[in-house]
Order: structure tokens, then C-alpha cells, then sequence
């Protein structure tokens, strides 16, 4: 299937100069919707996988859909202030300033074998600090799997010592 067709380019979102991947014609095409997850799988492979993280919001679309045919739990990672209970806090580094993301210190047991999931790896900062939390908290990461990799922002050279998949990349 050609993926990319039910992707589209939608300019200077959320802001001047940025040119967004849209993956919601995907999300809302059935047959898409489908066979994206199944490929997903299929990049997975046949590993063990304890818990599935997925990172606000976007990662929230695939993530528990992965889980949920691994046989594994979902864990979500979130923008501050979002989680209820006890939390971990990552900062990194943005274009301008730092941003932090947070996990319950509960989600994620030493020794257990996580999958990272989310939409779009752009310049890998999100990605980057998720895996610091689940290894934080002593969660091995088995691979980091995206929908689309943006290759030009080079992503992947944040994330080199992880397994990284992608079904799509520009
Ligand atoms: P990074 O931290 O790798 O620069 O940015 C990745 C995060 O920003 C992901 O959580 C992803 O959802 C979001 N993101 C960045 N660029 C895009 C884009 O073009 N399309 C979508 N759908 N998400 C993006």
C-alpha cells in the first residue's frame, strides 16, 4: 500500500515556515487505518515486548493498538502536568528554550522490554527523553518504531544507540 498518499503536507503548521505531516487522512481510511498497523507490526517483528510507550498526543493514536496485539500493556508519556500520580520529569532542548515530558514511576518495571512508539520522529528531542525515562526507570528499550521519519532533521543521530524503525520516510 502507498502509505504517503494518505499523508499530506499542510504548510506553515503550528507555525511559520513549518511544513506539517498530517496523518489523520490515514487515521480515517479504513483499509489504511489497517494495513499502516499491520506493517507497523511487521517492522516489530517477533519480539517479546512488555509495554508499549507511546508520547502525547500523537504516539496515542498507534501506540495502544500496537500493545494490544504484542500482548503488551500501554504506557503513556506526557506534556507536564497531565499525569495524576507519581511522576518522572525529562527536560531537553527545543529550537528556542526546553521542554519536559513525564512518566509515572509506577508504568515501567527494571528489566522490562519497551517498545517506543510515535507518529512523526523529527528532530528526535521527544523520542530522546522518553527513552531517558524508561531507562530511568530501568525499563530495557527494545526498538524506537515511528510512522514517518523526517530523515532531513536527522533524528535518528539522537536516538543511534537504539534499534529504529519507520514505514515512511522523506
Ligand atoms: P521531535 O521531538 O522529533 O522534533 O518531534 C517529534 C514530535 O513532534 C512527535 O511527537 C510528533 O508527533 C511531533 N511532530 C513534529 N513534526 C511533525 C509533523 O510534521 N507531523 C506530525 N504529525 N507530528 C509532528
Amino acid at each position: 500500500m502507498d502509505f504517503k498518499s494518505y499523508i499530506r503536507d499542510i504548510e506553515n503548521f503550528p507555525k511559520a515556515g513549518v511544513m506539517f505531516k498530517d496523518i489523520t487522512p490515514l487515521l480515517k481510511d479504513a483499509n489504511a487505518l489497517q494495513k499502516s498497523t499491520e506493517a507497523l507490526l511487521d517492522l516489530i517483528g517477533d519480539v517479546k515486548v512488555d509495554k508499549v510507550v507511546g508520547m502525547e498526543s500523537r504516539g496515542f493514536f498507534f501506540a495502544p493498538l500496537l500493545a494490544s496485539h504484542l500482548n503488551a500493556g500501554f504506557v503513556p508519556v506526557r506534556k507536564p502536568g497531565k499525569l495524576p500520580a507519581k511522576k518522572m520529569s525529562q527536560n531537553y532542548d527545543l529550537e528556542y528554550g526546553t521542554d519536559s515530558l513525564e512518566i509515572h514511576e509506577d508504568a515501567i518495571k527494571k528489566g522490562e522490554k519497551v517498545l517506543v512508539h510515535d507518529d512523526v520522529l523529527a528532530t528526535g528531542g521527544t523520542a530522546k527523553a522518553t527513552c531517558e525515562l524508561i531507562e530511568r526507570l530501568g525499563g530495557e528499550i527494545i526498538q524506537c518504531n515511528f510512522l514517518v521519519e523526517l530523515q532531513f532533521l536527522n533524528g535518528s543521530g539522537k536516538l543511534n544507540k537504539y534499534h529504529l524503525t519507520s514505514l515512511v520516510q522523506y
